[in-house]
């Protein structure tokens, strides 16, 4: 497996930013997210507070950073990470459509407005699951609910299908899919927290519960915390030093995730300081 010197988890300034300093520094980078860099980015209105771009449109400003880092030979692996493990002299990254190696890595994942269940924490693990892919093997013959925030998580269901005796496939966003055969879409139900009866998931959800053997959550961003085990946090926020550095050697984290005020030209300044102390740790290192 290639072994990156930087891997970069986000796409939105602060990430990409970090790419574009780690490049310029000649370190082999795998930056992974959308192709379409943050929603934050491209769905804004107009912002008037970025330097050198007066007045721009949200989408406007998400292709000018994409644009510069592709010019510079950045390339995009559209991938989700579930999970960053320290080996010591390397990271370990599980994706959902691949492993991946990186002797450094910056943790730009921005932040996300959606709390965990009650109950969702304490059951991480015993039923609880963020991946469909990484787990369907466990599945085989048995029951699951998949909670899905966006169409690109219908895949995943069709994948968990083939090996789950039943899936019920709950959309939090307009369902417009074709999900048939074993999988029951069910419409328009608000979750509201989970419990663990006598080795079955049970989702109380308002008005009804749901059971089965184990309930899957497919948000667009994992709590910092289970991202990468045994961060230091301070509040919903990772704590990080001025260079950037988190409790972890060789982990640094940049934007949003590390704190207020969530601002573009905050984010990507971070992005670039992260990973500049990235580059000087992997010297330090050699
Ligand atoms: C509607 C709106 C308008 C705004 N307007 C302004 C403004 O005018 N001026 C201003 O300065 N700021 C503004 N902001 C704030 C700004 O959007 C954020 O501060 C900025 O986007 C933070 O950048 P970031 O790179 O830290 O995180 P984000 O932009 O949130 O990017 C993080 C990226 O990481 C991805 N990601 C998360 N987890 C994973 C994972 N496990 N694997 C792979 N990828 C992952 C996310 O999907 C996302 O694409 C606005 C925000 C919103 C919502």
């Amino acid at each position: 497996m290639e072994r990156y010197d930087i891997a970069i988890i986000g796409t939105g300034p602060a990430g990409l930013e970090a790419a574009l300093t780690a490049k310029v520094r000649n370190k082999s980078v795998l930056l992974i997210g959308s192709k379409d860099s943050s929603d934050k980015v491209s769905k804004a209105h107009t912002i008037q507070n970025y330097l050198g771009l007066p007045d721009v449109k949200g989408d406007e400003m998400a292709k000018a950073f994409l644009k510069h880092v592709t010019d510079m030979g950045v390339e995009i692996t559209e991938d989700k990470i579930n999970a960053v493990y320290s080996m010591g002299q390397y990271f370990a990254l599980q994706g959902h459509n691949s492993d991946y190696e990186a002797s450094s890595v910056i943790v730009a994942a921005g932040m996300s407005a959606m709390k965990p269940f009650p109950g969702e924490m304490e059951n991480l693990g015993r039923g609880v699951s963020y991946c469909a892919t990484c787990d369907a093997a466990l599945y085989n013959g048995r029951t699951a609910i998949i909670l899905a925030y966006s169409p690109e998580d219908e895949p995943e269901a069709e994948f968990l299908a083939e090996r789950a005796a039943k899936v019920y496939y709950l959309p939090q966003y307009e369902y417009a899919g074709t999900l048939g055969g074993n999988i029951e879409v069910i419409k328009e139900v608000k979750p509201k927290s989970i419990d663990r009866q006598e080795d079955k998931s049970i989702l109380v959800t308002e008005g009804d519960t749901l059971s089965a053997d184990g309930i899957f959550i497919l948000r667009q961003q994992i709590a910092p915390s289970q991202l990468v085990p045994g961060l230091t946090m301070d509040g919903n926020h990772v704590q990080v030093d001025r260079s950037m550095a988190t409790n972890i050697k060789g982990l640094f984290a940049c934007g949003d995730i590390t704190g207020t005020p969530y601002q573009y030209i905050k984010a990507a300044g971070e992005g670039n300081v992260a990973a500049l102390s990235a580059v000087s740790y992997l010297q330090s290192n050699k």
